[in-house]
């Protein structure tokens, strides 16, 4: 095998392998070193996000879905299903099914590229030079490339006082595998992975108490959003503390005591599980070489310019590892535009367009600009928005929660950012996210058929809700 690439890729999660993959069809003989490795300890390409991050967690959050359903929702249908019953171990079998298929398909996609595979840990050396180094620190082989693409990805952040013991204090990739249905427990933070994970174990039947530092639920997101969100989930049964920071945690007979404080008051919380889910941070340890000249910044990100360009000519980095959302779609849009850019082309990468999901039930979906955030640039907007309780296909679907947002410039009428929370918004958010690429205005939403019954109506209508022309609403 050659030693010597057009391109090397360290880390092969969406960020990487797509990277590697559109480096190939540019014609450049590419190479991915990887080190993730399944549950059975072998080689398993496609990063945090095929094994332990995106998919597993959609996995689990359809099956729990579906059975929170059967038990809360089905009997309005008039279907009864009485005795219900999960089996956690067909469950996890289904979602380890997923994965597997998946991480297989993108070692056949290495192959029908002719992209070259190396299982190891990448560490970049001066002069792009790369050392593949095995599981017990032995450098099997050094590598050299003209161009390199870092997407080592990101890993979870962990308390210093509280560590994981992988048991019983688990971060999400734990709290994928958990193989029963803990009776109580705990999440330390109601981000997105953390209302996700909770979401899940939530309606398996777990008691969940979420413990969140922030005073604002989803601070990121439309602050009405964040409002119709909580108020659901509290409905659903999970206790959603805020302004809640988890300092210590003690166990005890009667299980794991959570300390924490609230408006400077001490509390405990009892608990059997912990899901620490407080954020991630960049995976570099190791990974920079004496002398490679590439640099992080003060939280351990990888220095870029807007281009995914190091200090160092030549030397790229994508993905989770440097600035702006850790999202797989943000990574794997990076990695095509440096491999666009290696092969002399002029990608670009709109961080406006780039679309949020939160997979609870309801969904959270948005893309560009939250009003607060328009209105500290000082800007005028004009908004609309639509309840999906009043489109017949939500009614229909016995899921009427939720609204469309649409904010929108008031003088150009172009959309500035759109925010969403009901029944698949994860799928309605694509037209939007489209109509901001193509700098669309909402007149332009409001003029574009949409079929009925179909919750996309509730964009249309919150698009002509912007020029107070709704019809199935009073303006
Ligand atoms: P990663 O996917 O982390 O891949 C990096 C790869 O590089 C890994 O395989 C790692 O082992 C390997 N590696 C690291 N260092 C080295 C080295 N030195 N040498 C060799 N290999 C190395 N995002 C979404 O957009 N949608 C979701 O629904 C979603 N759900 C998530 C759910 C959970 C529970 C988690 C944890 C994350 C979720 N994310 C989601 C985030 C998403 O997984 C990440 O944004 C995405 O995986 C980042 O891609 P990446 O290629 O930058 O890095
Ligand atoms: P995200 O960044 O979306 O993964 O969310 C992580 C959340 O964890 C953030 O909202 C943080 O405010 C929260 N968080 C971080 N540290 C703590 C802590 N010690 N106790 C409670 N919440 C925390």
């Amino acid at each position: 095998m050659p030693d010597n690439f057009d391109v090397i890729v360290i880390g092969a999660g969406p960020g990487g392998y797509v990277a590697a993959i559109r480096c190939a069809q540019l014609g450049l003989n590419t190479a991915v070193i990887d080190s993730q490795v399944n549950s059975e300890g072998e080689p398993s390409l496609g990063g945090t996000c095929l094994n332990v991050g995106c998919i597993p967690s959609k996995a689990l959050l359809d099956s729990s879905e579906q059975y929170h359903r059967l038990q809360h929702q089905f009997s309005s249908h008039g279907i009864s299903a009485e005795n219900a019953t999960i089996d956690i171990a067909v469950m996890q079998q289904r979602k380890s099914a997923i994965v597997s298929s998946l991480t297989g398909g993108i070692s056949q996609l290495f192959k029908a590229n002719k992209v070259t595979s190396f299982h190891g840990f990448g560490q970049l050396l001066a002069d792009k030079a790369v050392n593949v180094i095995d599981r017990d620190g032995e450098v099997t082989k050094t590598l050299s490339a003209n161009e390199i693409i870092l997407a080592p990805g990101s890993i979870p952040i962990e308390i210093p006082s509280i560590p994981y013991d992988h048991e019983f204090i688990v971060d999400s990739t734990g709290a994928l595998a958990f193989g029963r249905v803990p009776a109580r427990l705990g999440v330390i933070g109601a981000g997105v992975i953390g209302l996700e994970l909770g979401s899940v174990w939530n309606r398996l039947g777990s008691e969940v108490v979420m413990l969140e530092a922030l005073d604002d639920f989803l601070d990121l997101a439309d602050h009405q959003v964040a409002r119709e969100a909580k108020r659901h989930f509290g409905k659903q049964g999970m206790d959603i503390r805020l302004g809640a920071m988890v300092n210590r945690i003690d166990s005890g007979a009667g299980g794991l005591q959570v300390q924490y404080t609230q408006k400077d008051e001490s509390h405990t919380l009892e608990v059997d599980r912990v899901i620490v889910a407080v954020g991630r941070k960049p995976a570099t340890d190791g990974l920079l070489g004496e002398g490679c000249g590439v640099t992080t910044d003060d939280r351990g990100f990888i220095e870029v310019d807007d281009m995914c360009l190091t200090p160092v000519p030549g030397v790229w980095a994508v993905g989770d590892a440097v600035r702006g959302p850790m999202l797989a779609h943000k990574s794997s849009e990076e990695g095509v535009a440096v491999a666009e850019r290696i092969a002399g082309g002029k990608a670009h990468v709109d961080f406006n367009c780039v679309p949020w999901v939160i997979y609870t039930s309801p969904e959270i979906a948005w893309v560009g600009a939250t009003e607060k955030e328009l209105k500290a640039q000082g800007r005028e907007i004009r908004t609309g928005s639509f309840p999906f309780a009043a489109t017949g296909r939500a009614k229909a679907m016995e899921e009427p929660h939720g609204f469309v947002k649409i904010v929108a410039d008031k003088n150009t009428d172009r959309i500035l950012g759109v925010h969403m929370v009901g029944p698949h918004v994860s799928e309605l958010i694509g037209e939007c996210v489209l109509a901001m690429e193509f700098q669309a205005s909402s007149e332009d939403l409001a003029r574009t058929i949409h079929a009925h019954p179909t919750l996309s109506e509730a964009t249309h209508e919150a698009a002509l809700a912007v020029d107070k022309r709704a019809i199935h609403k009073v303006n």
